[in-house]
């Protein structure tokens, strides 16, 4: 932020639009319909923009990253690297331009605000970023936990507001789907600004209180574990209660004579399942409550719950009825175990055949401990998933649907702060991005309200010129550089950055370089 200029409170106080005209000194920011006045040494409403001296500035800096000189190789600070630097590295397309920090295209006639112009092996390419405005926006949550969290279609709340709804269960995770225009635009005013914070602290790695109808109450964090009614979850399932059964049969054979893998969704029965029967295992005469789907396959045998295997069990043996006297025996031995090995308990049967608890003999521990170490670290995955609009394709072409078809074709590659993104087949440019894998911080809001994102288009020149591009408005990669030695900032004429230029962060290593060659990115969709 430029010397002196004052940034705005926190966004929950920050200033509303000034009202005043420019007769007081106050100039208008219109990088979104809000249309700020803003009074010198102040920001606008969305902390973004600001008047220094007269002039709007883009607040926070532009993000170009730097590729690691080698994958798997440890990060060299670019400030070290940059001492040195003499411009070669800009034409190998070794740094790549994002859309962090770029400022906006809007309305949405204009061009956007950097088209930048690179090679890659010889080719001639170019990279149109924007800061979009999303309207049509959200996050899908995956939460990996097997405590039930709520019913399908329950509503989740933040602030006390819905923001979206809870999903389907997945294979050891539940999954939340929050924001979405309705949220953001269709309900009360506080609705939509409630929606708007929690995407924003979603989308920028911040920790969410979250509350679901009926259910619990959730901390989400992209990248951490999950923690519900308090209590921080460790590991995801190893399996249904099946597929466990199926995993450990062999090494639970001649140990113990039966094992009920407490399950939600499927409890599994070794003696039943066909591991067991393949094994030879006796018939034990276990009977289960709910609903038998296959053999050894048992659908609600409790309610959902926050306890054993994700359901409403603290005591296993609730799910069991009475052994059959015809096959069980004397002195029988039970294992029931949840599906992440996080309760087990251990039964002999007594003359009347009513299950005792006993210590887990040290013969089956390992087996409980191979189930737990089978499982994976739970954690909180945040994909923002958002369409690409309007004004976003305008500013790249004046024909915008070539766009559209350009994406479709792979001719075009679409990265979200220089990370990748999956594009969803079908009309449209609504794509999802995994917010860990991009820069922290990359997202933005304004009051509208909408969420603020990264976007970059990366395609050959050619192609670009083909599809209708703002050719005029390419500029060399060197040009925004420059600015770092303190020359004329090169910014779009609505806006100046930071004269110090853009910050230069290295890119994850893992992640495709979004300026490699198509041979080069995995999974490229190759044109038809
Ligand atoms: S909310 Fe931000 S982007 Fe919109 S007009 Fe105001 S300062 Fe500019």
């Amino acid at each position: 932020m430029p010397k002196g200029l004052t940034r705005a409170a926190p966004k929950k106080d920050a200033p509303k639009a000034v009202t005043k005209s420019a007769a007081d000194d106050a100039i208008r920011c219109d990088a979104c319909p809000v249309l700020c006045y803003i009074k010198p040494g102040r920001t606008g409403s969305c902390d973004r923009y600001g008047n220094h001296e007269g002039k709007l500035v883009r607040l926070d800096p532009h993000v170009v990253l730097d590729r690691a000189v080698e994958r798997g190789e440890s990060v060299v600070p670019f400030l070290e690297r940059s001492r040195d630097w003499d411009g070669t590295l800009v034409s190998h397309g070794e740094t790549f331009v994002t859309a962090i920090g770029a400022g906006t295209t809007y309305p949405d006639y204009k061009p956007a605000p950097f088209i930048i112009s690179s090679q890659v092996e010889g080719v001639d390419m170019v990279t149109v970023v924007t800061e979009g405005i999303f309207s049509y926006c959200g996050v899908k949550v995956k939460i990996d936990t097997d405590r039930h969290l709520g019913a399908e279609c329950s509503a989740v709340r933040a602030q006390g507001e819905v923001v979206g709804h809870v999903t389907t269960s997945e294979y050891g995770s539940q999954m939340l789907s929050l924001g979405g225009v309705r949220h953001l635009t269709g309900g009360s005013r506080h609705e939509g600004t409630a929606t708007c914070e929690t995407l924003l602290d979603l989308c920028n790695g911040n920790a969410v209180d979250l509350k679901i109808d009926g259910g619990a109450s959730v901390v989400v964090q992209a990248g951490k574990p999950p923690v519900v009614d308090g209590v921080q979850e460790e590991r995801m399932r190893v399996g249904c209660g099946s597929a466990t059964i199926g995993m450990f049969a062999k090494q639970w054979f001649g140990k113990v004579d039966e094992v009920v893998v407490v399950d939600d969704h499927i409890t599994g029965v070794l003696s039943e399942h066909q591991a067991g029967k393949l094994l030879g295992v006796r018939e034990t005469g276990i009977k289960l409550k709910g609903r038998r789907s296959t053999p050894g396959r048992y659908f609600q045998v409790a309610e959902p719950g926050t306890s054993w295997g994700g359901t409403d069990v603290d005591d296993p043996l609730t799910i069991l009825g009475k052994f059959n006297s015809k096959k069980a025996w004397p002195g029988l031995r039970l294992l029931m175990v949840s599906t992440t090995g996080e309760q087990h308990a251990y039964f002999e049967l007594d003359d009347d055949l009513r299950p005792h608890e006993k210590e887990l003999p040290p013969h089956l521990r390992e087996s409980v401990a191979r189930i737990k170490g089978n499982c994976e670290p739970a954690l909180c995955t945040v994909l923002f998933m958002g369409g690409a609009g309007g004004s976003l394709r305008a500013g790249v072409t004046e024909n915008p649907v070539k766009l559209t078809h350009s994406v479709r074709d792979a001719l075009t590659r679409v990265t979200c702060g220089g990370s990748p993104v999956y594009v969803w087949p079908g009309g449209g440019i609504t794509f999802m991005a995994d917010v860990t894998r991009m820069p922290r911080n990359a997202f933005g809001y304004v009051p509208t309200p909408a969420l603020v994102a990264p976007i970059e288009f990366t395609l050959k020149l050619a192609d670009y010129a083909a599809l209708g591009g703002y050719i005029e408005n390419v500029r060399p990669l060197s040009s925004i550089l420059r600015s770092r030695a303190g020359s004329e900032p090169p910014a779009r004429d609505q806006f100046v950055h930071d004269a110090k230029g853009p910050r230069h962060i290295t890119a994850r290593p893992d992640n495709p370089w979004p300026l490699a060659a198509e041979k080069d990115v995995p999974n490229t969709r190759k044109k038809k």
